[in-house]
């Protein structure tokens, strides 16, 4: 059976920052690709989600020669996650990964801060690295319109710039989305045409054929597993089987995939070994494809 992560991270990325000789990252990197492998997971989509990663993300095709090795392949992208919309690199956030600075523990974020200068520096790496890096993807990118970030108008104006961005270069777009359906429907709706993947999909059934008409693919983690999360359960159960994805969101944990395609298949009603090849096709699709 092998599986393909549809969205994850790095992991200890300013522990790796903090080595500018020797990245730390990267015998890390070599213990995550063979627990991949062991898992299973041939397949992982690499996120980066500020300027304080996406040097290391970038990296990554350099010394991991041929995407990946002989046994996982790796896709790339890089963008401005909306919690990091109000940060510049340099600044204090987010000093350690980004799981150590949930929303929920964040102070409340102030507006005013200039995204822009931080998106001129991704535009100018993504056309540098296009004809170089033909699978480089963009995002994280989205929307995160919970109460405690006040800058939603940056958020937005951030995410759309990165859709046209991917209109314009034909890239694949890694799209978080919280609280924030109607908007997020609102600026799709003007890019329609570059692919996108609604990571840890938490919208409903319904919103499903409106999305796909707009290019979306769907991918489901760990929330499948519980059942407190009845929509994304089911969401993972009634999306159409070839828009369907799976992810652990992980900072390099690829192998806590098998649970989760378990979760959808038992979801579904199939075999996992049915929903490990169909996600796994779809992902090549969705990443690997111009
Ligand atoms: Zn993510």
């Amino acid at each position: 059976m092998k599986l393909f992560d549809a969205h994850c991270h790095l992991p200890a990325v300013a522990e790796a920052m903090a080595d500018t000789q020797d990245d730390a990252l990267f015998p890390t990197l070599g213990k995550i690709l063979e627990r991949a492998a062991a898992a299973g997971v041939e397949g992982l989509a690499v996120c980066g989600t500020s300027s304080n990663d996406w040097k290391n993300v970038l990296e990554l095709a350099e010394k991991v020669p041929i995407i990946g090795n002989e046994k996982v392949a790796l896709t790339l992208s890089v963008g401005i996650h909306p919690w990091f919309v109000h940060c510049r690199a340099g600044n204090a956030c987010p000093e350690r990964s980004r799981r150590e600075t949930p929303p929920e523990t964040a102070p409340k974020l102030r507006g005013g801060y200039s995204w822009k200068i931080e998106f001129e520096k991704l535009e100018a790496c993504l056309r540098q690295k296009k004809a170089a890096m033909l699978w480089l993807g963009i995002g994280e990118t989205g929307l995160d319109l919970r109460d405690q970030f006040d800058n939603h108008a940056e958020q937005e104006a951030c995410f759309a710039a990165h859709l046209e961005l991917a209109e314009e270069l034909n890239r694949p777009v890694a799209i978080h989305c919280v609280q924030a359906w109607g908007k997020m429907l609102e600026i799709l709706r003007e890019c329609p045409q570059p692919k996108k993947i609604m990571h840890a999909y938490g919208g409903s059934v319904e919103m499903i054929a409106e999305l796909m008409k707009l290019n979306c693919w769907f991918s489901f983690g760990e929330a499948v597993m519980n059942p407190k999360f009845k929509r994304a359960r089911e969401a993972a159960a009634a999306a159409p089987p070839q828009r369907l994805l799976i992810e652990t969101d992980s900072d390099g944990k690829p192998e806590k995939l098998v649970p989760v395609a378990r979760a959808v298949a038992e979801l579904r009603g199939v075999p996992v070994e049915e929903i490990a090849e169909l996600t796994f096709e779809n992902a090549r699709e969705f990443f690997l494809t111009g």
